[in-house]
């Protein structure tokens, strides 16, 4: 059932969004109508055959193998995919086995991916490499991995053929081709699984928008590119048409499901809230475990010194945690407004699930353009979540900002512990001395003469080196269609030297076995968001002087090992494209892949 778009039907316009189908969860998850599929609306493009893109392209390269299967024609007369989606009604084992089907599952679901984060941040993103595609790897290596690798531009997705998946020993022999150019059924591809393709795509797009987030920090930052990159695949889920409807289960011929059916303890162990079902069940070797079930850990406030929350994702796995309580008590809310007589209708407890997880992503997305350019902590996030929020939606009536408020509570977390300016409650006035409000939007040099006008205001230390990296402006449109301009603009600030260098310069003195010919960087930074008018609005900023933090900061990277060479907090020392790369040995944790 192809989907249609009411643009598309207006006589000689193009097709704003092109009909594909997609694996909605992955190949394992389904019933006996079979897997659960959907045809989802993607942002229409001249397509060339891979699919490409202006913005992605599939090459569909097997290193393992060391084949290069030809890339998928899509297209019809138009550059578009033909008018009825060449997949839709295909029995599930021919998607399985057909290349050019998981060519169209890695395109459709990293274009709305993208398309989400554009649409809720207002602007086109750019990607963190230099160049305007990224790379989507089908069939990359016989691995259970997937990983973002910025220094080659690409998205690698590995496959695990059926005989490693037994538990065979040896290496993997890679990609088998069969007759006619099937794949093999068989085997479990991360490209076909929703949640992965999401979750590496967002590794993308969130490097696009803080490219620092890459350099060695605090802990919490390689956690929250992890956590961020799950929440978004979770809570894309619920955009698609009828796929929450169809995992909530049956309805009676009334469509009404029983109210037990969406308690808060069903809802949690619904495949809805859990990632990567049948990735998770291959490498745990047992059925329907899914790679990560965040929801499950038990929130407290001593969490950040247990050495279970050191490792990226697991720390990730409590933003998750968050996110999820949040949507769970705001769709059980909205639920006992529709609840009557032990049963809710099953279309409106779908439509409520997939209002609040829209906003909610919403929320997260917008949240990143007020968060610091470096040195990410968890406090950070909350407070961009409800300061931006606040502008987008001023009144919160039905309790986002107050239920991920107390969600985050349950984990000691608080906005109070990150420095948020409201420039508007400073007793200084702001000084907007021969600024052009125009310029302020697009130049570095105009913010930086603003920051330099008012270095007392931003408590700005001018001895250290100021940078302006990025200024970006958006446009976003609320829930009641109030149009948010803004104009985001961050800087950063650095100091290098040897250890005794930079206990003269900021009385830091790094850690005693650091040794002394050892270069060290402290970072510092800000980001300021302007209003539609050029005012200066808020302030969220990393101060250089923090010497709290930046000792924490040290520590952590010299207690983890994090040096390269002789430097310490330039760079982490792993080779180039291989950070998302935590490679999948039989013998790891299967938690730690991708
Ligand atoms: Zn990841």
């Amino acid at each position: 059932m192809s989907q249609q778009d009411p643009v598309a039907e207006r006589v000689g316009s193009p097709r704003r969004t092109f009909a594909m189908t997609i694996v909605a969860q992955d190949p394992s998850v389904g019933d006996e109508r079979g897997m659960l599929r959907a045809t989802v609306p993607v942002p229409a493009d001249r397509l060339e055959p891979g699919p490409r893109g202006h913005r992605f392209q599939v090459i569909d390269y097997d290193a393992t193998a060391r084949v290069l299967l030809p890339p998928a024609t899509l297209t019809a007369g138009d550059g578009g995919p033909a008018e009825a989606d060449p997949f839709d009604g295909r029995p599930d084992e021919e998607l399985l086995s057909d290349p050019a089907f998981h060519a169209q599952n890695v395109y459709a679901i990293a274009a709305r991916t993208l398309a989400a984060f554009e649409s809720a941040i207002g602007r086109r993103l750019n990607w963190g490499f230099l160049g305007h595609e990224l790379y989507l790897v089908p069939h990359a290596m016989a691995e259970a991995n997937a990983y973002y690798a910025d220094d080659v531009r690409a998205v690698l997705f590995g496959y695990l053929p059926p005989t490693a998946r037994r538990g065979t020993r040896g290496r993997p022999r890679g990609l088998r081709i069969a007759r006619r150019g099937r794949l093999d059924p068989g085997a479990v591809y991360t490209c076909l699984s929703h949640d992965v393709v999401a979750h590496e795509t967002t590794h993308a797009v969130l490097d696009g928008l803080r490219h620092r987030f890459l350099m060695p920090g605090l802990p919490d930052q390689p956690a929250f590119h992890e956590g961020l990159a799950d929440i978004v695949a979770l809570l894309s889920v619920f955009s698609m048409p009828g796929v929450a409807k169809r995992l909530l289960g049956r309805a009676n011929l009334r469509g009404q499901i029983a109210d037990q059916s969406v308690t808060d303890q069903e809802l949690k162990h619904n495949a809805l809230f859990t990632l990567a079902e049948q990735v998770g069940s291959a490498l745990k070797d047992e059925r329907g475990s899914a790679l990560r079930d965040s929801i499950t850990l038990t929130p407290s406030a001593r969490w950040a010194s247990d050495p279970r929350y050191s490792e990226p994702h697991s720390r990730g796995e409590v933003l998750v945690w968050i996110i999820l309580e949040t949507l769970a008590r705001i769709w059980r809310k909205r639920l006992q407004d529709i609840t009557f007589a032990g049963s809710v209708n099953l279309d409106r407890a779908a439509e409520e699930g997939a209002t609040a997880a829209q906003h909610l992503l919403g929320m997260c997305v917008r949240a990143i353009d007020y968060l610091p350019p470096v040195e990410f902590e968890f406090p950070d996030f909350l407070a961009a979540l409800l300061v931006s929020d606040g502008e987008m939606v001023p009144d919160d009536k039905h309790g986002y900002r107050e239920a991920v408020r107390s969600a985050f509570a349950r984990w000691g977390i608080r906005a109070a512990d990150t420095y948020m300016a409201d420039l508007s409650q400073s007793s200084l006035t702001p000084i907007y001395r021969n600024l052009s409000y125009t310029a302020l939007r697009s130049d570095t040099d105009e913010v930086f003469r603003f920051i330099w006008e008012n270095l007392e205001l931003l408590e700005i230390d001018p001895r250290f080196y100021i940078h302006v990296e990025h200024v970006r402006p958006s446009v976003r449109v609320g829930p009641d269609g109030m149009v948010v301009a803004e104009t985001v603009a961050e800087y950063i600030q650095f100091l290098e030297g040897t250890p005794a260098g930079l206990s003269r310069a900021i009385g830091l003195r790094p850690p005693a076995n650091v040794p002394s010919g050892t270069r060290v960087r402290v970072l510092g930074g800000g980001t300021i968001i302007f209003d539609q008018f050029g005012q200066a609005k808020y302030h969220h900023r990393k101060d250089i002087r923090d010497i709290r933090r930046q000792r924490r900061r040290l520590n952590y990277l010299v207690s983890n090992g994090l040096f390269d060479g002789d430097s310490l907090g330039v760079s982490d020392g792993l080779p180039a494209g291989q950070r998302f790369a935590i490679l999948h040995q039989p013998d790891t944790d299967p938690k730690e892949t991708w």
